[in-house]
């Protein structure tokens, strides 16, 4: 037994997310990524004497709809605080956030894992404003701030110490990137900063049950990342431990290079923050109504569409995969309204559209084939018109060419329909029959397993147009 089973690990996550808003949360600038430096920076944004915040209606209209997706109570009475303190990207000094009172509460997102699934309990989830960005590697002597990101509107999304390994935060991340996007609240996207993570880890001895000291670890900038230093902190932990060491609580930064973090401040640093009301702003209440209008206008979420197309016949993998992004599902979606083989359906999304998508590096979003024309191939392999083999390689790509044409008279123009015509077909039966004249005898002898063989033969000279069921069921007439 390794000495590594004595222990266990407990984590807790702290996600900004960045609103989708086109302003930031208290004034008109643009919220958009990039930009000039310093060009999405009026005097509000800049904290000038005189000038007053407001609130952006939008942005908590998000963070209650994030709030809802992941089953929170929404607080009604709400308000922000500042929290003080001096750093160069932060213009006024303070930030505005909610930190002491969070808009949502409670709730949890459902993970995977190999023991099954399983809700991460979540603690809050409050709104707060971004800082600006110091740029240390522009200039040899001077730090730069760009001042665009100050006032973004975020939400902070913070779980219960109630991960266990790496792996379940990794899955954590991933399913809560995948919720944000599909409510449209968050880009999810980790280069830009629009999702960032913050991973607290401590170790106990397993069967404890008061949590260890904590280190932070901060700058975590990909899924990857998270999993990579969470990793690294369990078993540096773990060594201090065991050399008989005490763990400081820390906050920590990870070295995406090296895959190792480094301390950059003890707890006896840790700023005060002097929260106070922030006295430019109103509290605001929030009515039944308004959270209801809300809840109305969410999407049906991952989880409970993945349950509804097991329902119409799916296997779970093949729903979970519809449901990975809500651009494939809204696809799914409406080819489903049009043909009622919704297995076929789901083998052509995860099958050759996957596949089509992947080689052309295209988003579904960007995928040119009406659902239309994938049920009318569907409809023709059903009805034996065509095999899936020619619709998926040779229609398919033809009718993303002509872009409205109708499938079948795009696979009748091709040549690809199957021949099911019977005199055309017992000409190709004939010819196979009499080529093989040993094999057919083995078969009348009772090695009725050769037909496949048969058949195969006849698909070869009909160059693929024989339909098979038609082919079969002749050959069996003609060896009885
Ligand atoms: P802080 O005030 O230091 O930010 P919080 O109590 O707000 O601490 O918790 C921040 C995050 O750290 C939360 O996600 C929480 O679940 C997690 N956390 C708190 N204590 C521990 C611990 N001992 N081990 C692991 N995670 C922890
Ligand atoms: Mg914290």
């Amino acid at each position: 037994m390794s000495y590594h089973d004595k222990y266990e690990a407990v984590i807790g996550l702290e996600v900004h997310a960045q609103l989708q808003t086109e302003s930031k949360l208290f004034c008109g600038d643009s919220a958009a990524f990039g930009g000039s430096p310093n060009t999405h920076v009026s005097a509000i944004t800049l904290g000038h004497p005189g000038t007053l915040p407001k609130t952006n209606k939008k942005a908590v209209e998000l963070a209650i709809r994030i709030g809802l997706a992941c089953n929170c109570e929404i607080e009604r009475y709400n308000y922000f605080a500042r929290k003080n303190y001096f750093y160069p990207d932060l213009p006024k000094g303070y930030q505005v956030s909610q930190h002491t009172a969070p808009i949502c509460k409670g709730g949890h997102v459902a993970i995977h894992t190999a023991e099954g699934k399983r809700n991460v309990q979540l603690n809050r989830i409050h709104m707060e404003e971004d800082a600006g960005k110091s740029i240390h590697d522009i200039d040899d002597n001077n730090t730069c701030v760009d001042y665009n990101r100050a006032g973004v509107p975020l939400v902070e999304i913070v779980t219960e110490p109630d991960l266990k390994s790496a792996d379940e935060a990794y899955q954590y991340i991933t399913e809560l990137r995948k919720l944000v996007r599909w409510i449209e609240v968050c880009d999810g996207n980790m280069e830009e900063g629009s999702l960032r993570c913050d991973a607290n880890v401590s170790i106990r001895l397993k069967g404890e049950t008061k949590l260890g000291t904590k280190v932070e670890v901060k700058n975590l900038n990909s899924i990857r990342n998270v999993k990579k230093a969470i990793e690294y902190e369990i078993e540096r932990m773990i060594n201090v431990v065991e050399s008989g060491g005490v763990i400081v609580q820390q906050t920590r930064s990870f070295d995406a290079a090296t895959d190792t973090t480094f301390a950059i401040r003890d707890k006896e640093e840790a700023n005060d923050y002097r929260y106070f009301p922030e006295p430019d702003l109103p509290p605001f209440y929030l009515t039944d109504e308004f959270i209801e209008g809300i809840r109305q206008k969410l999407p049906a979420l991952p989880e409970q569409l993945s349950l509804h197309y097991q329902q119409l016949g799916l296997g779970e993998y093949d729903a979970q995969q519809l449901c990975l992004e809500k651009e494939t599902a809204d696809y799914f979606n409406a080819v489903i309204q049009l043909t009622t083989n919704y297995k076929a359906a789901a083998n052509w999304m995860n099958g050759p559209i996957r596949h089509y998508l992947h080689e052309h590096k295209l988003h579904i979003a960007d995928f040119s084939l009406a659902p239309q024309r994938l049920a009318e191939m569907i409809q023709l392999v059903d009805e034996g018109k065509i095999n899936f083999s020619a619709a998926s390689s040779k229609l398919m790509p033809a009718l993303l060419a002509t872009g409205s044409a109708p499938a079948l008279e795009t696979a009748t123009a091709l040549n690809l329909l199957q021949v099911s015509d019977s005199s055309e077909i017992t000409g190709w039966v004939d010819a196979v029959i009499n080529k093989m004249p040993d094999k057919v005898a083995e078969y009348k002898k009772g090695k009725k397993g050769l037909i496949g063989l048969f058949v195969g033969e006849v698909k070869k000279i009909s160059k693929g147009k024989a339909d098979p069921k038609v082919v079969t069921g002749l050959l069996e007439e003609k060896l009885k």
